[in-house]
Order: structure tokens, then sequence, then C-alpha cells
């Protein structure tokens, strides 16, 4: 019958089409995976072939670009934290300032102070926990030269100081 004809043509082009998403998707880093869970119809899901995390992207910026995995960047943030003095664990999404996509969440290590900083800071070694600065003995190596680093902070933190080196 015409009908049937026509929908295996559809699965056809369906399953060429899946083929091409994964010959794209393979050099970069990732393989297709299915539809996307976002509801929105221009984008794919893909697996990261580093860590098995899933991700909705879209064939166009997979063909263009280099889609970077938001889990891949996330152990990336949570091993400079672990590296930081002191050392930091990555809570999650900032909550002061949760509309500035530069913070998250941490929690110091040293004294179990949860604050707001700039991923960029941390990065950089040039951040202050706010309750070890008020405390300075909780964290009494010699470590603490970064008393001085911030010497001109104030209570609104220049957004894009720290992220240059
Ligand atoms: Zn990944
Ligand atoms: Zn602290």
């Amino acid at each position: 019958m015409q009908v049937k004809s026509k929908s295996e043509k559809q699965l056809d082009n369906e399953q060429a089409t899946i083929d091409r998403y994964d010959d794209e998707a393979y050099p970069k880093g990732w393989r297709f995976i299915g539809w996307s869970m976002n509801g929105i119809r221009q984008y794919k899901r893909y697996e990261c072939l580093a860590c098995e995390a899933a991700q909705d992207i879209t064939p166009a910026s997979m063909r263009t670009y280099q889609p970077k995995c938001l889990n891949c960047r996330n152990n990336v943030y949570k091993d400079e934290a672990a590296k930081a003095t002191p050392a930091l664990a990555l809570l999650g999404p900032a909550q002061e300032f949760g509309h500035d996509g530069n913070y998250r969440q941490y929690r110091c290590l040293s004294c179990d102070h949860t604050q707001d900083l700039q991923l960029g800071a941390v990065r950089a070694n040039k951040f202050q926990c706010q309750q070890c600065k008020l405390a300075p003995n909780v964290n009494n190596n010699e470590d603490t030269h970064t008393l001085d680093v911030n010497n001109n902070e104030d209570s609104k933190p220049n957004e894009n100081a720290w992220l240059e080196d």
C-alpha cells in the first residue's frame, strides 16, 4: 500500500537523520541518544563521551561549534574549588548573586561558612571567605596572605575585576 511504503520511507529518512546526527557528534565528543527533554523542537539529546551526562543541544550548534558539556565544566569548577585556599566545596547555583552566571555557592571547608563567590576568583585563588576574614585564627596557617589580596573589597564585588588575570 502506498501509505505503508510512505511510512517506511519516513523510517529510512529518520534512520539516516539519526546516523547523520551521530556522525556529526562523535568528533565533538558526543553521541546522539534521542529527542530533547526541553520540549524545544530544534534541540536533540546527546550524551557526553567523557562523563556520560546527557544534554540538550541543537544539531546546528553540534555541526558548527564545539558544544561544552555542562557536567564536565562543573567537575572542573569542583576541582578548582577543592584546590583553593581555603579549600571550598562547590554547592550549586549562587543564592545571592543567582542572576549572575559568574557566581556559584560554595562552602568553606575551613569554617563551614556558605557564601557566593565568583568562579574566576576561586580559579585565581583571589577570594576571601567572609567568615575566615572575621576570625582569621580559624585559618591560622601561613596562607593568611589571602587577607590582603582584596583590601579594596566593598559590599558589592566588582563583577569583572576578578575575571581578568
Ligand atoms: Zn561531560
Ligand atoms: Zn571560611
